[in-house]
């Protein structure tokens, strides 16, 4: 077997041969026995409301793995309304990606002011290169 196929589960850390999962064979059924165990509580129409912590009481499966299941569409969300997974910033239930709106608007504020920054630098450096000693008549902003 070749040594370029093992690999490190990323559930349990054991060593396995990797094929098209990122898990060890043990693991993997762990996870379909947790899948099942999910599916079945929602497939009860009384727990269509349930929320992602519900789901993770009833069933005890983490949720962190739940959130999984709803990245990888195995878990609906548009038949489970309310099942939404927690923002990795600020924990408000979201459907998709890895933070909610608010963050992501955040996020990309943060983005568009260092980047002016990084211009403003990188203008300011321009400057100092171009008016050489000049510079020094000129008034600080
Ligand atoms: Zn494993
Ligand atoms: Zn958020």
């Amino acid at each position: 077997m070749a040594y370029g196929n093992l690999a490190n589960c990323s559930r349990c850390d054991a060593l396995f041969v990797k094929g098209m999962r990122e898990v060890c064979p043990k693991c993997y059924q762990e996870i379909e026995k947790e899948y099942d165990k999910c599916a079945r509580f929602l497939r009860k129409r009384e727990n269509r409301g349930a929320t992602i912590y519900q789901l993770s009481e009833e069933t005890g499966v983490s949720v962190k793995q739940i959130t999984k299941f709803i990245r990888e569409g195995r878990i609906s969300v548009s038949s489970n309304p309310n099942l939404g997974y927690p923002c990795e910033n600020c924990n408000t239930p979201i459907t998709s990606g890895n933070i909610c709106d608010n963050c992501s608007r955040e996020l990309r504020r943060e983005i568009i002011q260092q980047l002016d920054v990084d211009q403003r630098l990188a203008d300011e450096e321009k400057r100092v290169n171009n008016a050489g000693y000049k510079r020094k008549a000129h008034k600080e902003e």
